[in-house]
């Protein structure tokens, strides 16, 4: 299967411009700070994408215009006037999360202006109970303004026959989108008052910016153009999106099944007709933490980053694998992660790779044994193996994580009965032919489990791969028995280790602590934001960079990196020293023209004065000096 993995970071909206108002730093600061950080994240989580990119782009700016003007020419974006909550002490209008109150839905407190992140209703602003301004408290008055809106309403008849035909869909993303049809659809505002944003790309919509739930989805768009572009195949992008053959899954959570199973589809049908609309939406629930619903602001919630200070991927991973909140809201405690792993990923799995592991080496020299004949229990564990990958298989094309899951470890169960049963203990004093073949079909379950495992938990199942030596790890060989007699079993080492009950104490008085202090403990616990530091043209004119000629140079005795070197700039001679003597000899130092700081204060390096030092690229292996790409004097300056 031809799969493309495209995400990025959605840069826009208010979340972020409030942010940079907390933190005294620029939106584009906040930005920079955690595309950073969440791509640090995912690859630490070892999910890797085909790209992964961010809305703040080019490309993504030229995308988005292209969509609304198309969108706007076709007659299905319209402006008008409308009401508006303004906060008359801010002086500003309060844009979707600028504003909280009580939701008119389901009267959650503190619902924000464009939704309730409690009940996942898309609101309007103007509709909240007790509306007051995020920043300042005060309540807001009702002011004109005007904004183009996206005729939905236009739209549903369109919508409502093509959702219709998702019989596959999972039941809370039906029953979301038929509540919302039910009520009728209304034509929305999709720009903005604020700066931080797409410009609408109207003369007169001067100073208004496209809504964040606008421009984040065709940011798939753009990033798979960013791919493509990538590729040195700027077009290949189109081969996925506008081909009828193309699955479009999108993974998301509930809260945001408004915007990709209506919005969004209905951007892209008044787009083009050629587009392609999403074919799975497998829309989770929410993941709860100690039964309550996790909440940045409120400090309720676990970083990945400091998750990962303490715990390996492979955990997190295996856990929201097998606590999906696939068809209602879970709940994440510190105690039942300690038991999953502990109880599933240390006493089942990793009790059967090292039983058997040691069984091997201790009796069978560290090598698998060859099978006899099989009796029915042999019989019974080989067609396991046999429809393992198939049926698993399935349930993840499905999006049934969390029964895959459930399934792969039921296989390692079964291994450890298996183990149980036959008595190997007793088998090799008696039927040393027996005791050869339930070592070797463990050994090929071993083999299958770690391959059906590698999507879920890689590291664990790498560590099996190499105890085994087998570098092919394919889906489609995991129902056979591939690992041969007479392969080594090396010894894996200790797959997981326990999680010890003083470690799951710290991480809940962690939560605890972190939750009992107010908001400005937020922000300590977030990673203070960086402010960027721009220097000016001044600043680089202090260093008085300038082109010298390389007279002389000669190594200096008794160091391994250090060369001294003449340098003529103009009519001046100077010797500087300089680390560079492993990435370049003497020989080839001479004569080259090269980049140095003139205004350096003179420094004595290993008893030898320096005045200057020379500019070089480094990485962690090699360094390679700047110099001039044509002709030019020593001397002259470099401005
Ligand atoms: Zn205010
Ligand atoms: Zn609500």
């Amino acid at each position: 299967m031809d799969v493309i993995h495209i995400g990025g970071t959605d840069e826009h909206g208010i979340a972020v411009t409030i942010r940079a108002e907390q933190e005294h730093v620029s939106p584009k600061d906040v930005v920079d700070h955690y595309h950073k950080s969440i791509a640090e994240d995912f690859k630490r989580l070892k999910i890797d994408f085909d790209n992964f990119s961010r809305t703040s782009k080019p490309i993504h700016k030229k995308m988005s215009q292209d969509f609304f003007l198309k969108i706007y020419n076709k007659g299905l974006i319209e402006k008008r006037e409308g009401e508006q909550l303004y906060c008359p002490h801010c002086k500003r209008f309060l844009a979707d999360r600028y504003v909280e109150g009580e939701c008119p839905y389901c009267h959650y407190e503190n619902a924000r202006g464009d939704q309730c992140e409690n009940c996942g209703k898309w609101l309007e602003p103007t509709s909240l109970i007790n509306p007051r301004c995020k920043i300042c408290g005060t309540t807001p008055i009702v002011k004109k303004t005007y904004h183009w809106y996206l005729k939905l309403d236009k739209m549903q008849g369109q919508l409502e026959k093509w959702l219709a035909s998702k019989t596959t869909w999972k039941s809370n993303v039906k029953s979301f989108t038929k509540g919302w049809f039910k009520e009728g659809l209304r034509p929305r505002a999709i720009t903005r008052d604020i700066e931080w944003g797409i410009p609408v790309p109207l003369e007169e919509a001067k100073g208004k910016v496209l809504y964040v739930w606008f421009d984040a989805p065709i940011g798939y768009i753009s990033s798979t153009i960013e791919w493509a572009e990538k590729q040195g195949k700027p077009d290949l992008w189109k081969k996925y999106w506008y081909n009828k053959d193309t699955q479009l899954v999108h993974f998301i959570g509930k809260d945001n099944i408004v915007f990709h199973a209506i919005v969004w589809p209905a951007m892209l049908m008044a787009y083009n007709d050629g587009i392609i609309l999403p074919s799975e939406i497998p829309a989770n629930e929410f993941l709860n933490i100690e039964t309550k619903k996790i909440s940045t602001s409120r400090n309720w919630a676990i970083w990945v980053h400091d998750f990962l200070d303490v715990f390996p991927s492979d955990f997190l991973r295996y856990y929201l694998a097998a606590n999906a909140p696939e068809n209602s809201d879970m709940d994440f405690t510190w105690k039942d992660f300690q038991a999953k792993i502990n109880g599933e990923l240390a006493d089942i799995l990793g009790n059967l790779v090292n039983r058997t592991y040691v069984f091997t080496k201790k009796y069978f020299d560290g090598k698998i044994p060859s099978p006899g004949n099989y009796d029915d229990d042999d019989k019974r564990i080989i067609k396991l193996i046999e429809k393992a990958p198939d049926s698993i298989g399935t349930l993840l094309d499905e999006f049934h994580v969390r029964q895959a899951t459930f399934q792969i470890m039921n296989l390692a169960r079964e291994g450890n009965r298996y183990f149980d049963y036959k008595k190997p203990w007793n088998l090799i004093k008696t039927d040393k032919e027996k005791c050869g073949t339930a070592i070797y079909i463990l050994t090929n379950l071993l083999n299958t489990v770690a391959t059906l495992f590698s999507p879920i938990i890689p590291d664990g199942m790498e560590k099996i791969k190499e105890a085994l030596s087998n570098d092919n790890f394919r889906w489609d060989s995991a129902s056979e028995l591939s690992i041969i007699a007479g392969t080594e079993f090396k010894n894996p080492g200790i797959l997981y280790e326990k999680i010890g009950d003083r470690t799951i104490k710290q991480e809940e008085a962690k939560l605890m602590d972190d939750n009992s202090t107010n908001i400005t403990s937020a922000k300590n616990k977030e990673e203070k934001i960086e402010k960027k530091e721009y220097v000016t043209i001044d600043d680089v004119l202090k260093l008085g960079l300038k082109v010298a000629e390389i007279l002389e140079a000669e190594r200096v005795e008794k160091t391994d990196k250090l060369v001294k070197i003449k340098i003529k700039i103009g009519e001046e001679e100077r010797e500087i020293i300089a680390g560079i003597a492993r990435d370049y000899s003497t020989d080839e130092l001479v004569g080259k023209k090269i980049v140095v700081v003139s205004n350096m204060k003179p420094a004595k390096i290993r008893g030898i004065e320096s005045n200057g030092m020379l500019l070089a690229a480094s990485n962690d292996e090699a360094l390679s000096l700047l110099t001039v790409d044509r002709e030019i004097e020593s001397g002259s300056s470099i401005k």
